[in-house]
Formats: C-alpha cells, sequence, structure tokens
C-alpha cells in the first residue's frame, strides 16, 4: 500500500491579478490545488484563462469586502486582493479602504474557520514617504494619514494590525510580506504604473511622461523573483513583515532612459507634474529576507524590462 498523499488546497483572493496570477502559476506548479477568487475590478480574467482547463483550479467570481464561505478543506489563505495602483486607488478610495480592511477581516475569518495559514500581501506604501533609506521593516514609516494615497497606504497598515491581532488573539499562523515595486508581463497597459506607463509610450511613439523632476527614485523587482521570495515566505514559520523587493534603486529618469534605450524608440521625454504625496524614494532594506528565506533578486532591471517589453509588445 502506497503512501495517500493528500494535495494542499491554498485559495488566494486577487488570484486574477498580476501578481496573484504568477502565484496561482506557482502553487499549481509545487503540486497544490488552488481556488482563486477575484472580483475582476483590476484584475483579468485573461490572466488566468490557461488555468480553466486545470482540474486543481477552480475560479470563483467574489468582492472579499463580502463574508467568504467554501466548502471543503483550506490549508492556506493568500490575501492578495487590492486595487494596488495609484491611478486606481486614487479613482475607487472606499473600495481600496474596504478591501484593505473588510477584504483582510473576511479573508482572516475564513483562515480561522478553516484552521489554515494566512498569508497576507501589504506594501511598501506602509512607509509612506519615507525618512530613511532604505526602510528597513522596523521603521514605522511617515505617511500622510489624509492625503490622497492614504486610502491605499492605511488600509495595508490596517491590515498588518489585522492579521498580528488574529495572529495573537486567535493563535493563527500568519505571514506579511511587504512588496515594494515589482512589474513583469500581465500588468494591465493601462494600469497606471511607470513600467507599464513607459513601456507602452516608448512602444508606441509617444512621450515619456515623467512626472515631477524624475528625480524620485524606485526600486523594481521582477516578478519571478517576489514569486520565489512569497512562496520560501509562506513556507517559513516567521510572523512579523518581511520586505521583498529588489534593492537596485533608480530615479524615473534613468528608468525613461532605459526603456528608451531597450525598446530602440524614437520616444522622447515630457515632464508632468508630479502627483500629491508622490514618495520621493523607496528602495526596500532586504537583510531580513536574505537571512531568513536565503533570497535574493536575480533577475537585473535590464533583463526583466527586456521580458516586459516583449509582454507588451505581444499583446
Ligand atoms: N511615474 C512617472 N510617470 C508615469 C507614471 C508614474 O514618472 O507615467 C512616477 C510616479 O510619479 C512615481 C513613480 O513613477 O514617482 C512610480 O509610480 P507608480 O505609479 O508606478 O507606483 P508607486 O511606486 O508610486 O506606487
Amino acid at each position: 500500500m502506497g503512501t495517500v498523499y493528500k494535495m494542499k488546497t491554498c485559495l488566494i483572493t486577487g488570484g486574477a491579478g498580476f501578481i496573484g496570477s504568477h502565484f496561482c502559476d506557482r502553487l499549481l506548479k509545487e503540486g497544490w490545488k488552488v481556488i482563486c477568487v477575484d472580483n475582476i475590478i483590476t484584475g483579468k480574467t485573461a490572466n488566468i484563462k490557461h488555468l480553466f482547463g486545470n482540474k486543481h483550479f477552480t475560479y470563483i467570481q467574489h468582492d472579499v469586502t463580502k463574508p467568504l464561505e467554501i466548502e471543503g478543506d483550506i490549508d492556506y489563505v493568500v490575501h492578495m486582493a487590492s486595487i494596488a495602483s495609484p491611478i486606481h486607488y486614487i479613482n475607487y478610495p472606499i473600495k481600496t479602504l474596504k478591501v484593505g480592511t473588510l477584504g483582510t477581516m473576511n479573508a482572516l475569518g475564513l483562515a480561522k474557520a478553516k484552521n489554515a495559514k494566512f498569508l497576507f500581501t501589504s506594501t511598501s506604501e506602509v512607509y509612506g514617504d519615507p525618512e530613511v533609506n532604505p526602510q528597513p521593516e522596523d521603521y514605522w514609516g511617515h505617511v500622510n494619514p489624509v492625503g490622497i494615497r492614504s486610502c491605499y497606504d492605511e488600509s495595508k497598515r490596517a491590515g498588518e494590525a489585522l492579521v498580528m491581532a488574529y495572529h495573537r488573539k486567535h493563535g493563527i499562523d500568519t505571514r506579511i510580506v511587504r512588496i515594494f515595486n515589482t512589474y513583469g508581463p500581465r500588468m494591465a497597459a493601462n494600469d497606471g504604473r511607470v513600467v507599464p506607463a513607459f513601456i507602452t509610450q516608448a512602444l508606441s511613439g509617444k512621450l515619456l511622461t515623467v512626472f515631477g523632476d524624475g528625480k524620485q527614485t524606485r526600486s523594481f523587482c521582477y516578478i519571478s523573483d517576489l514569486v520565489e521570495g512569497i512562496w520560501r515566505l509562506m513556507n517559513s514559520d516567521y510572523s512579523l513583515p518581511v520586505n521583498l523587493g529588489n534593492p537596485t534603486e533608480k530615479t524615473m529618469l534613468e528608468l525613461a532612459e532605459l526603456v528608451i534605450k531597450l525598446t530602440a524608440s524614437k520616444s522622447e521625454i515630457t515632464f508632468k507634474p508630479l502627483p500629491e504625496d508622490d514618495p520621493k524614494q523607496r528602495c526596500p532594506d532586504i537583510t531580513l529576507a536574505r537571512k531568513l528565506l536565503v533570497w535574493e533578486p536575480k533577475v537585473s532591471l535590464e533583463e526583466g524590462l527586456k521580458k516586459t517589453i516583449e509582454y507588451f509588445e505581444s499583446i
């Protein structure tokens, strides 16, 4: 008699999103069953359509701000649902607040009911416009609580507080990942974020819209590196927040020039006003992830941008 092996099941909210869909792929590759929940507000079924024939993959269209009732065993809840792009969360501030708070509560409630582990995808935005660079996990941040980004920043901060409360009060085995700027295939072309914006502008010969003087910095992590980090964190036993991101910091002007070079575009740069409360710098301190998860990004910005450019050329 062979050993009976029971497949593990992960419910992932926001599974049709950019990061979520890549994470569904990874879980299936690792031999898990996946229940993907998404309300398709910023996610797209196109991101998961290649999984529809897979018998270990189930898709449920549902808004996680409403309670989740799922039959059967669930071993892990990965709560990724979020309105994560500035242009979208500024357009949907109340939905953004709801998904970070009510959505996180509902997802935690499900984990509690199923006796499942729980992973919450938080964000570098919890650091706001940071006064220390790079940002370590023990930096408490510099967030404007009433600014236009507060709907996102504060709901993710509240989300982290909820996770810790369920962990402390109900003993749920939880993880928190603070995701820094991530890019790659399946980002929406009209997502508003800087990488798809610059690539689609460069490919169509339009001006690249650099906001402000372009001296603000971000650090861009390629999707495969991020997925590897989340997978490792999921399988660790560490319950406090962990930064995941690429620590190579670039100004937005440098990024624009690199995109122009890699697309061999004739586009030029134009300057537009800097959005309110746009953080001046952002760079992860990944000392903890290096030690705890033996993880660091492997894909250089040039290499990752080339793959992302190929994707945008193909769609
Ligand atoms: N940005 C830009 N041009 C664009 C879109 C964004 O210069 O067309 C800048 C934006 O002002 C910010 C940075 O690029 O400083 C990253 O913006 P994004 O919306 O990608 O994400 P954020 O890191 O601000 O959440």
